[in-house]
């Protein structure tokens, strides 16, 4: 049906961020074209925290009831020394939720992804696999792509939600990835098998530890278990490079807690995922290509905020699409994209910038040692658990422009244990 028109906007990239902007354009009232270069869209099958800043867009988009559904809603968020197990700190969801109005959740990847792919369906977006984008440039009315075999295609706008290694990224900026040395494993499996465990059935535990953390959480109605094995990489740090390798994990987590050591061997050995963000950069949008997701802001995941910064990306976006949408006429959508690209790039790179650095802060933070170790948990300990100044700048109602945004954030006092 739509086929038959021109599409206004492209989307490349199927991920979350691609697939939510999707959605969120067409709820506009825009014709969508996503292009995925794999074959079939997916995710890992693990899982995904999803904040209160991200289910009040779920629940804008009608989606909170099924993802509710499909998910976990854990009780508290459990902070822990990896070494000695001993509680350091921890948020109370259920009165998290009441101050944020929206719950925090945890969901298996690949439902969430569904979910999108269904809305999508549903809302007319035109879903293409297989197409492999190459190359983005400025048109004099829109933007242009072009597929690996020469296929090419163009529209008033193109999105790119192309991930961590986006092509479109270039035209901006010529930055590689930066390498933190740490690597992630990860596992989902039924409850059954951590049963024995001591685990926290219904909560987000994390332990954090010299040059390591874990976490694990339900899934799936607490019928699964998630876990996430995060260590320092000897032999990226010796420049080797097959790093993070199976050999390393095991070491890595030697003389930590029983709970850890018995989570170790469910952790799937055959992949991981080596850790790169990004150096954050201000300027998105170069002429009507506009980064989004990933490709914009790729950061350590210690925020649990990437897919959902991808998210509110999308959002926010087709909220300033809405607000300078003038009547279709012929082939043009109405929109004024000059506006509607600048009040998005107003206000988005810098709350991703507070984000990409804030979790690298936290990096350091949870992989401290020896008497630095000790000092941290002393502060964590001493911490008011309903304080929620720590949270309030990134799980609040996502800023349109940039006065709505929190001003300043408070900081661990690091300085104090870095020295
Ligand atoms: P991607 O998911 O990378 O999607 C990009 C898509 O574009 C892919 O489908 C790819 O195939 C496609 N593509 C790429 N290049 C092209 C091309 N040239 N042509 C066509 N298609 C292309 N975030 C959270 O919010 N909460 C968490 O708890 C959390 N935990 C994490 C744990 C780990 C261990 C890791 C590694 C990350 C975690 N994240 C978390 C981060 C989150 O996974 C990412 O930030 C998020 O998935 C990014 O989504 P995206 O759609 O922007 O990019």
């Amino acid at each position: 049906s739509s086929a038959t028109h021109r599409p206004d906007v492209l989307v490349i990239g199927g991920g979350i961020g691609g697939l939510s902007a999707a959605l969120a354009l067409t709820r506009k009232g825009l014709r969508v074209r996503l292009y995925e270069k794999a074959a079939e869209f997916g995710e890992v099958g693990a899982g995904l925290q999803i904040a209160p800043n991200c289910t009040r867009i779920l629940d804008d988009y009608g989606l909170l009831r099924e993802t509710v559904a499909l998910g976990v809603l854990p009780e508290h968020m459990v902070m822990k020394d990896a070494v000695d197990a001993e509680e350091l700190t921890r948020l109370n969801l259920k009165d998290l939720q009441r101050r944020y109005g929206f719950p925090y959740m945890v969901i298996h990847r690949s439902d969430l992804l569904g979910i999108f792919l269904r809305a999508c369906e549903r809302a007319g977006v035109e879903l293409v696999t297989d197409a492999h984008c190459v190359s983005y440039g400025n048109t004099p009315g829109g933007a242009r792509v072009t597929f690996a075999g020469g296929r090419t295609d163009e529209a008033e706008t193109v999105i790119a939600a192309d991930g961590l290694h986006s092509v479109a990224r270039t035209l901006l900026v010529h930055d590689e990835p930066v390498n933190s040395a740490y690597v992630a494993y990860r596992g989902a499996v039924p409850f059954d098998q951590v049963r024995t465990n001591d685990v926290h059935e219904k909560d987000v535990v994390v332990y954090i530890g010299p040059r390591c953390h874990f976490v694990q959480y339900p899934l799936r109605g607490g019928r699964m278990f998630n876990q996430v094995a995060v260590f320092e990489s000897p032999k990226a740090l010796a420049g080797e490079e097959h790093w993070g390798t199976p050999d390393e994990l095991d070491r890595a987590f030697d003389g930590m807690c029983p709970q850890i050591r018995k989570g170790l061997p469910l952790m799937w050995r055959d992949r991981w995922w080596r850790m790169f963000d990004r150096d954050p950069i201000m300027n998105w949008v170069s002429g009507r290509i506009a980064l989004l997701g990933d490709a914009a802001h790729p950061p350590l995941q210690y925020m649990a905020q990437g897919a959902v910064m991808a998210i509110e990306d999308g959002w926010v976006l087709a909220e300033h699409v809405g607000a300078q949408q003038a009547r279709r006429s012929g082939q043009s959508s109405g929109v004024d994209w000059d506006k509607a690209l600048g009040a998005y790039e107003a206000v988005r790179p810098e709350h991703c910038r507070r984000v990409v650095l804030a979790a690298r802060a936290w990096g350091e933070l949870w992989h401290l040692e020896g008497l630095k170790r000790l000092q941290r948990n002393t502060l964590l300990r001493s911490r008011d658990t309903y304080d929620y100044s720590f949270t309030d700048w990134v799980y609040g109602p996502t800023a349109l422009t940039p006065d709505q945004e929190p001003e300043l954030y408070p900081t661990i006092p690091l300085d104090s244990v870095n020295d």
